[in-house]
């Protein structure tokens, strides 16, 4: 990583300067402006030249929208391109920016762009969470009191139009989300698997496509609903994926051994006292290097947790440090919960964004990934889960 050269004396006194809460500042700088400012709105499609009835749509799920829907997402992803673009120019820490255009349901839009207010995740949001977050927050104002509390909020996501900063549809990795956002498009109360990705590429001839791609195709599995049950797991299926098959072959991996780390994941998450608060318990097994390293789920509260196949993972890294190699991570725990009005949700046990994190290093897209549902075990890659085509490389620098 390149690191700036701030570690000298003149940074950090003027550092220190800089950060120090002075009393001369003028109080008229340090209140905000109460007024609003009213902007006639400008065309974008004319502003970057591009004429909607000559824009193709393509998506591979042959998804049909009408010239006006086709006009408005346009619309909506040269939005989100000139907000990343402001983002960019105003001084985001990350050298790349992105927004999202959240289009729900009802016919609403919600704009947000990243936010990195340090290089690491303590601060840092993308633009798609922050869109999906404001948009919520929008829709609930809109309801009344009383309404909030007898007529369903109906938040749904049925748009993300994305772009970068970068020039508008030159960039594949504009409408990627990364695997923390897919980790939240995982999830099912106000997604579907029809909530489409849009985006506009630019072609060789100059020309723009409109791409639409759903989030189902980002996630193949994202309904899955996992389990552990009572009955031994020699009773259950083994069910192994195509690109399972091929990797176990080449690795020399039999149902037999499948089924060993089945088991042992299963007693992992049978002993574990420690996921005691979320009311979710998971235990996950990571094999890298030949070597079986363990990760139980721990609770510090009741949303702040260890990822159990991270935490199993990071014993890896600690001990093979770059030469770490995972071959396999098992998750055994159940996905189904029941919120303060009784209804059924699917929480997931398989991390995606574990799974997006380990892919960038250590582990890759043969990686196999094990887990259990109702009535079988599954087998299957980490490509199965995050498809390499859609996959976000995450390579840009921080300023
Ligand atoms: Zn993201």
């Amino acid at each position: 990583m390149k690191i700036n050269p701030v570690f000298n004396n003149y940074n950090i006194v003027n550092f220190k300067a800089n950060t120090k809460n002075s009393k001369n500042n003028n109080v008229a700088e340090k209140k905000y402006s109460l007024i609003k400012c009213f902007k006639e709105k400008e065309n974008l499609t004319e502003k970057y030249g591009i004429i909607p009835d000559e824009v193709k749509v393509v998506s591979s799920e042959n998804i049909q929208i009408s010239d006006e829907e086709k006009a408005l997402l346009i619309e909506k992803i040269l939005e989100s391109h000139e907000l990343a673009k402001k983002n960019y120019n105003f001084g985001n820490i990350a050298r790349i920016s992105f927004a999202t255009n959240i289009g729900l349901a009802d016919g609403s839009w919600y704009l947000g762009t990243n936010f990195n207010n340090t290089r690491n995740d303590i601060s840092s949001i993308c633009g798609e969470r922050t869109a999906i977050v404001g948009a919520y927050n929008k829709l609930l104002k809109s309801r009344s009191l009383k309404e909030s509390s007898s007529t369903p909020l109906n938040f749904k996501v049925k748009y993300l139009a994305m772009a970068n900063h970068k020039d508008i549809g030159t960039d594949k990795n504009g409408a990627s989300p990364c695997a923390e956002c897919l980790s939240w498009l995982n999830t099912q109360r106000y997604f579907d698997n029809d909530t489409t990705i849009a985006s506009l590429e630019k072609n060789k001839n100059g020309k723009y496509s409109l791409r639409l791609n759903t989030i189902g195709q980002y996630l193949p599995y994202r309904n899955e609903v996992n389990y552990v049950l009572d009955k031994p797991c020699e009773e259950l299926d083994i069910k192994i994926s195509k690109n399972a098959l091929e990797v176990a072959a080449l690795k020399k991996m039999k149902k037999e051994d499948f089924l060993k780390i089945a088991k042992q994941t299963k007693k992992l998450y049978k002993e574990n006292q420690l996921a005691n608060v979320s009311g979710q318990n998971i235990a996950a097994i990571v094999i890298a290097n030949g070597e079986t390293f363990t990760g139980q789920k721990i609770d510090f509260s009741k949303r702040w947790f260890m990822e159990p196949a991270l935490y199993a993972a990071s014993k890896a890294i600690e001990k093979y440090g770059n030469d770490t190699k995972i071959d396999c991570i098992c998750y055994s725990g159940n996905s189904l919960y029941t919120d303060t009005y009784g209804a059924f949700h699917n929480d997931g046990v398989v991390s995606i964004k574990t799974l997006g994190f380990l892919e960038t290093k250590y582990a890759d897209r043969n990686t196999l990934v094990i887990s259990s549902d109702n009535d079988s075990i599954n087998v299957r890659t980490i490509d199965d889960y995050l498809p390499q085509k859609f996959k976000f490389h995450q390579t840009y620098e921080i300023k």
